[in-house]
């Protein structure tokens, strides 16, 4: 073995005691850490030929670039929607590159990790009272887990005109429903050769993002038969506003679509007695897309597409890795590489698997009130400052507001906050207007994170 490559692994205790004293570092200062950094200016050296060792490159990481991460798994990191990582998921994703498995096959010989997978997947739809009615699989994101939910529904809508759209290409055009669609969504659409244009537009109800339902069942009606995929929010990002899956359930009866629910954080609002209800017939959905790495607190990047088992024909017309005979026939021999886009994968299940094992369902009952009552704390605020205004009620763990008066000096103040690096927030459009948000899924998140939110934001508007 080539000499570098022997010293490594026999200083493999040392490296990952390293690791370890590094990780605590970052982990038990990181409510201290800065949530952006101004100053980015970084060496970066090119390669060498004689490389320093995992050590080495250890010190080199920690003197030039740990100054450099963000606390964004930290308790005030409330852009986009960015989760924490919690022990049991750290433990779990180290460990995933320990055991370094390329998740693929369920049956024969090889390795156990794709029926852990699927356990994993057993265990979150348990956790949001799911039914067993779907195939799941782990993939990096929402954008990806929308992508497969779309691809078969694509391959569906083309077989309802007796095509098949993953030999034949797209070819003729697709209906696609929306009201709010998340921006992943629609480059989904541009990925699948639908074409991020090709949308129809469903109108909200008034002041709200959810779709209106007497414009959703017009544009079913005008398509008079056709297949459409609908595209529904659970809910939405800026506002979480969540379709009415119960009533758009019950036009499947009369219409002839696929139903494809985005609930990319807002599924966990299953986990709460109290806001269940918002999810009430998402059992019925063909494709289910729910992220891991916002509200469940697992580490980028780990998201879940759950696509209905009886349409695992369709799935795997559109994923299968038809080039590769030695496979066998898919339907009889289960892989990942059959039902969705990646290839070669990553144990991806084990921070989950991690997660769910080690806090069950009241921690995760626990996160998401966390994550609502924060959202509320903070909404309270907004709602009685006398210099922001809400702009939506708040409906689970986001908080959408802007400044009540002078509304273009908001990308400023944004700017301004957020360079002080103790609190992070993201701006948005809402119905074409600026906006802020906050949205609240860290596990760490505590009151004392509000009231120092307030108080920044606060200095930032001096001078403003
Ligand atoms: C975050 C999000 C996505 C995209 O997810 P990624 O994990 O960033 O790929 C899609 N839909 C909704 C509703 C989201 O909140």
């Amino acid at each position: 073995m080539f000499e570098l490559f022997e010293n490594e692994l026999n200083s493999l205790d040392d490296i990952l005691d390293q690791v370890k004293n590094d990780s605590l570092g970052f982990l038990e200062k990181i409510h201290e850490k800065p949530t952006s950094i101004a100053d980015q200016s970084v060496a970066l050296p090119g390669l060498n030929a004689v490389g320093i060792g995992a050590l080495a490159s250890l010190d080199y990481f920690k003197q030039h670039y740990e100054k450099l991460m963000v606390a964004s798994g930290g308790p005030r990191y409330w852009g986009f929607v960015t989760g924490g990582a919690t022990p049991a998921a750290i433990a779990g994703d180290w460990l995933t590159a320990v055991y370094d498995q390329n998740t693929q096959s369920v049956q024969g010989e090889g390795d156990v990790s794709a029926i852990l997978e699927q356990q994993t997947i057993r265990l979150l739809c348990e956790l949001l009272h799911l039914p067993e009615d779907f195939q799941g699989g782990f993939v990096t994101g929402a954008t990806m887990s929308n992508f497969t939910g779309l691809a078969v529904a694509r391959q569906w809508a083309g077989e309802q005109s007796g095509r098949d759209i993953s030999r034949e290409g797209v070819g003729g055009q697709m209906v696609v429903m929306a009201a709010t669609p998340h921006s992943s969504v629609v480059k989904s659409l541009s990925m699948l050769g639908i074409g991020s244009s090709n949308v129809i537009r469903i109108a909200a109800l008034e002041g709200r993002e959810a779709m209106d339902l007497a414009d959703f069942e017009r544009q079913l009606k005008a398509c008079a038969g056709r297949p459409v995929i609908v595209n529904c929010s659970a809910g939405t990002v800026n506002t979480v506003d969540f379709d009415d899956i119960k009533a758009i359930v019950a036009l499947k009866k009369r219409y002839n679509f696929w139903l494809h629910i985005d609930a990319a954080f807002g599924g966990f609002a299953a986990c709460s007695p109290s806001y269940r209800h918002l999810l009430e017939g998402w059992e019925q959905a063909d494709s289910i897309t729910i992220d891991c790495h916002k509200w469940m607190n697992v580490p980028y990047d780990s998201a879940v597409s759950l696509v209905r088992k009886s349409h695992s024909r369709l799935q795997i017309s559109t994923f299968q890795n038809s080039n590769a005979p030695y496979l066998g026939d898919p339907l009889d021999n289960f892989s990942y590489l059959n039902f969705l886009p990646e290839n070669s994968r990553r144990f991806r299940a084990l921070p989950a698997w991690f997660s769910l094992t080690a806090y069950g369902r009241n921690g995760f009952e626990w996160i998401v009130q966390n994550g609502i009552e924060r959202a509320q704390e903070f909404g309270d605020y907004i709602e009685t400052s006398e210099h922001f205004e809400l702009l939506a009620p708040v409906r689970l763990n986001v908080v959408c507001f802007r400044l009540k008066s002078g509304v273009e000096r908001m990308p400023e103040f944004l700017k301004k906050m957020n360079r002080r690096g103790k609190i992070f927030m993201t701006p948005t459009l809402l119905s074409g207007h600026s906006a802020m948000r906050a949205a609240f899924v860290n596990y760490r998140t505590g009151n004392q994170d509000i009231l120092v939110a307030i108080r920044e934001m606060e200095e930032a508007l001096q001078g403003l």
